[in-house]
């Protein structure tokens, strides 16, 4: 199966404008070139997974209970200690959102 190609590459942090108007915007993945990002229904997006697993896919992770959004290399583990905007009385469940892919 191809996986979609994504290139990061931040010069600088990133902040959303809309995070600035009154309107309440929710907390999303930013990119700017869609052509370089392909939709995928690979059943890897769909796995829910606990702080401190080692991750077989590079790319961004969410959680699905506060929408905070990390960077995971492949073989390292997901964070937990650092996640600190999570909602209270919820666990933290990462769950890939955008994976990148690695030429061999
Ligand atoms: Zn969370």
């Amino acid at each position: 199966m191809v996986m979609p190609v994504v290139v990061l590459a931040f010069a600088g942090t990133v902040k959303p404008s809309f995070r600035s108007s009154k309107r309440k915007a929710k907390n999303v993945a930013l990119y700017k070139d869609g052509s370089k990002l392909t939709k995928s229904d690979h059943n890897a997006f769909d796995v829910d997974q606990k702080p401190g697993t080692v991750v077989n896919n590079s790319g961004i992770y969410r959680c699905i209970n506060c929408d905070d959004e990390i960077a995971a290399n492949k073989g390292n583990p997901l964070p937990s200690q650092n996640h600190a905007q999570h909602a209270p009385g919820k666990p933290i469940i990462w769950r890939l959102l955008v994976c990148a892919v690695q030429k061999k």
